[in-house]
């Protein structure tokens, strides 16, 4: 299967004015921007950031999310401690919402970016167009992936506004954060188009 692609029909599309242009040119006869047919090293630069995406999930679900001070006594909860908690007192919402905002989403997005990674390397053509759609159903759901932290940042003030307890945010709330952070940047740093190229990784270096 071969797809017509702005390779393939020798032409280059400016970034910055949206002119097409002869893929022979190398700076915009419009605009005078640099002409790149593709992002400059998204795969290896997607790679690295969506690795460490993954490495920052470790900690976030490993360590306290929140640290509960009350009468005395100090309680950490991890992401999965904290649904549980919400479905045994029968806050289904809550816990739903954490749940799908802090282990569904963020595990989903991470399988989608490695899945178009693995189609670009193995050049599996035909699931291109698949790939494509799974790669915008993420950029939809990608500003939602902070939900989690407003969750949290509400629940504390919620909490402390009452008096109940001291609530704080534990080491868990910055590894998430960070691995929010880098999975948005590998799904921008990942070209999309690389999915429909016959030669991958020479034509995406070509400056
Ligand atoms: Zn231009």
């Amino acid at each position: 299967m071969q797809y017509k692609t702005d390779i393939t029909e020798g032409k280059v599309l400016c970034h910055l004015c949206d002119l097409l242009q002869d893929s022979k040119e190398t700076t915009c006869s419009q605009c005078g921007e640099e002409l790149h047919q593709r992002f400059t090293n998204s795969l290896a630069q997607t790679w690295g950031y969506v690795l460490a995406a993954t490495l920052f999930l470790i900690p976030a679900n490993l360590l306290p999310m929140m640290v509960v001070t009350a009468l005395g006594n100090q309680d950490g909860s991890t992401i999965m401690e904290g649904v549980i908690y919400f479905f045994a007192h029968a806050e289904y919402a809550l816990g739903a919402v954490i749940f799908i905002a802090s282990v569904a989403v963020p595990i989903f997005k991470l399988s989608v970016i490695y899945y178009l990674l693995m189609v670009v390397q193995f050049k599996q053509r035909k699931k291109a167009l698949g790939a494509l759609k799974l790669f915008h159903i993420i950029h939809i759901i990608g500003k939602w992936s902070m939900l989690d932290i407003f969750v949290v940042a509400m629940m504390v003030s919620m909490v402390q506004f009452q008096g109940l307890a001291t609530i704080e945010t534990g080491g868990a709330a910055i590894a998430f954060c960070a691995a929010v952070i880098f999975t948005i940047i590998a799904s921008e740093k990942f070209d999309p188009r690389l999915l429909f190229d016959e030669e991958i990784i020479k034509k995406e270096e070509e400056k």
